[in-house]
């Protein structure tokens, strides 16, 4: 891997002692979700992939609309850790996915942290980003691959079409960040999540949501599990919401986006 760094380094101008000396001044063992996985986030194996993802990022987003996050700090805190908190909490509950899917991925988040984490502590854990545009999904292989993890695969296609195929309640773990209202989510993702899984939603606050999809989640086979209210180091609250999905979904849901956004369940 150490080929690759050093190309990183000169391509994204950030190099992997600033990446880990970052790291280390924004996230702890003390660190909300991370006590019980500090030791593995810190490890070279890992590090040396979350180096390569945020590095990648910032190379990527100056040929293309990835994200507006480029500054290495904020790429860190508003990405790396955003997605590894979450993995630390379920973790903590006893949740550690066998195959996952991120809707939505985008530039693969939270999918390559949370992948580059389960490489270390699950290494037969599958993980896969879905995502509608086809750049988005060059990028995270173009990730994966510069990473070494085979555990992740790309596929572009539309939530609300692929979960009527070969996705249909494949994964025992579905998330979703910055994609959608909650029960719009809901309808994307309980029919992607297999029975006894759950869908997580990455938030920022989510009260008026939760009530707002009570209807979804009954009707498409989910039971409201727990909502966790944290804040990520540096500032900025967050709400993780997670669902157990008790029983099938219904062929019926999802609809077509068009009516999953005018008539939310
Ligand atoms: N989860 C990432 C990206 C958020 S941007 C992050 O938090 O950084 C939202 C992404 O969701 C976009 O890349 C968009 O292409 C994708 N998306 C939105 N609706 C979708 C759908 N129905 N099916 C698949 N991808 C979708």
């Amino acid at each position: 891997m150490n080929g690759i760094i050093n190309e990183l380094e000169n391509a994204s101008a950030l190099t992997y002692a600033e990446f880990t000396e970052l790291f280390s001044s924004l996230a702890s063992p003390e660190t909300v979700g991370f006590s019980r996985l500090y030791a593995d986030f810190v490890a070279p194996d890992v590090t040396e992939k979350l180096y390569i993802i945020s590095a990648m990022l910032i190379v990527n987003a100056k040929k293309f609309n990835l994200t507006s996050i480029v500054e290495p700090r904020e790429v860190i805190r508003k990405h790396i850790i955003d997605s590894l908190i979450p993995l630390g909490l379920l973790v903590e509950r006893g949740i550690t996915p066998r195959r996952m899917i991120d809707v939505g991925t985008g530039a693969g988040f939270p999918l390559l942290p949370m992948a580059a984490a389960l490489s270390r502590i699950s290494p037969s854990s599958a993980a896969i980003g879905l995502d509608a545009t086809g750049k988005k999904i060059a990028h995270i292989t173009e990730c994966a691959e510069k990473c070494g993890l085979a555990s992740v695969s790309g596929i572009q296609g539309r939530a609300e079409e692929i979960s009527h195929d070969i996705l249909r309640e494949k994964s025992d773990l579905s998330v979703a960040r910055a994609v959608a209202a909650l029960p719009v989510l809901v309808e994307l993702c309980a029919p992607l999540t297999s029975v006894g899984g759950h869908f997580v939603a990455l938030k920022s606050h989510a009260d008026d949501e939760i009530a707002a999809s009570e209807n979804a989640a009954r009707l498409c086979g989910l039971r409201l599990s727990e909502k966790i209210d944290y804040v990520l180091p540096g500032g900025d609250t967050r709400t993780l919401v997670i669902y157990d999905k008790i029983a099938p979904t219904p062929t019926l849901y999802p609809r077509r986006y068009a009516e999953i956004t005018k008539k939310p369940l």
